[in-house]
């Protein structure tokens, strides 16, 4: 949620939020015994598939909707790095080993998380146009 905030959007910051918890619910194929990798959700390819996803059902030039879906991945990372469970497939399918992260790159996937949404936070805003600008009265 942390990350969510760069959007400085309420709306963006809850959706960061919940998007960075759903990604656990990937614990719910592992109860059902089916020979699936763990932790799938914990991937980059997962992140591209849930912009895309996201894009194409609530608006496809909607970009700041696709970064909070990857910012809360990125946050997620982070915490569980944080937590001490760095244990991700993180490359999957390319790489279909799970990789582990020391403690202290915690920090490395906050800041990316922080720095995907606020990238685009900059890059969606509408250009300043001054009114009362010299330029703008007219002779
Ligand atoms: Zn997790």
């Amino acid at each position: 949620m942390f990350a969510g905030a760069a959007s400085l959007s309420f709306r963006y910051t809850i959706l960061a939020g919940l998007f960075a918890v759903l990604i656990d619910s990937d614990h719910l194929i592992a109860l059902t015994h089916l020979d699936a990798l763990s932790r799938m959700s914990h991937s980059i390819s997962f992140g591209i598939i849930s912009v895309i996803v996201l894009m194409i059902l609530f608006g496809k030039r909607n970009y700041l909707l696709g970064a909070a879906a990857i910012a809360g991945l990125l946050s997620h990372l982070s915490f569980d790095t944080f937590a001490g469970d760095a244990k991700f497939p993180l490359f999957v399918p390319f790489y279909n080993h799970q990789m582990s992260f020391p403690h202290e790159t915690w920090i490395f996937f906050e800041l990316a998380a922080v720095l995907s949404i606020g990238i685009v936070t900059i890059l969606q805003r509408k250009p300043y146009k001054d009114t009362n600008s010299c330029s703008s009265i007219q002779l």
